[in-house]
């Protein structure tokens, strides 16, 4: 099973803001769509950084609320791990696991074109393990 896999399932809509843009219009934009990270993309479409909301949190923690009118530049993470939709399933877990991030963007001929996350792989490798559960049933039932 691969990245293509999951996308198929959950769309290629991804939540992306510019790296000019303020950390409340990121917080807001978090808030209202109900997910853990923003996608930054400079003039050029190329990812630019990803923020999610625990380096919106340490930010606020170390410099206080005035801080949520700076760009959101400043507490982005550029050096950003990024994924192909040929990739396995097994490989950005192990790749989310042992760097500690929750998301990673999909990116084709450097055109971001989805986004995977944590939860996404979760939901995919139950499903699996379930079909494969109703595959062993039905082979036993069936001698
Ligand atoms: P998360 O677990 O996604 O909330 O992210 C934890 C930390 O890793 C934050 O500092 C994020 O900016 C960073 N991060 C999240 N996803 C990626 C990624 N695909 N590549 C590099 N850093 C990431």
């Amino acid at each position: 099973m691969n990245v293509a896999a999951i996308l198929k399932d959950k769309g290629r809509s991804v939540c992306t803001a510019s790296p000019d843009a303020s950390l409340l219009d990121i917080a807001k934009a978090l808030a209202e769509k109900r997910i853990g990270c923003v996608v930054l993309l400079d003039d050029d479409e190329k990812v630019a950084g990803i923020v999610s909301e625990r380096d919106l949190v340490r930010t606020l923690a170390g410099n206080g609320p005035k801080i949520l009118e700076q760009p959101v530049a400043h507490c982005m993470t550029r050096d950003v791990v990024s994924c192909r939709e040929s990739d396995t399933i097994d490989r950005i877990m192990a790749q989310m696991t042992s760097r500690r991030f929750r998301h990673m963007p999909v990116v084709e001929n450097g055109r971001l074109v989805g986004l995977v996350s944590i939860g996404d792989v979760v939901k995919q490798r139950i499903a699996e393990a379930e079909m494969e559960a109703a595959a062993m049933r039905d082979y036993i039932a069936t001698g």
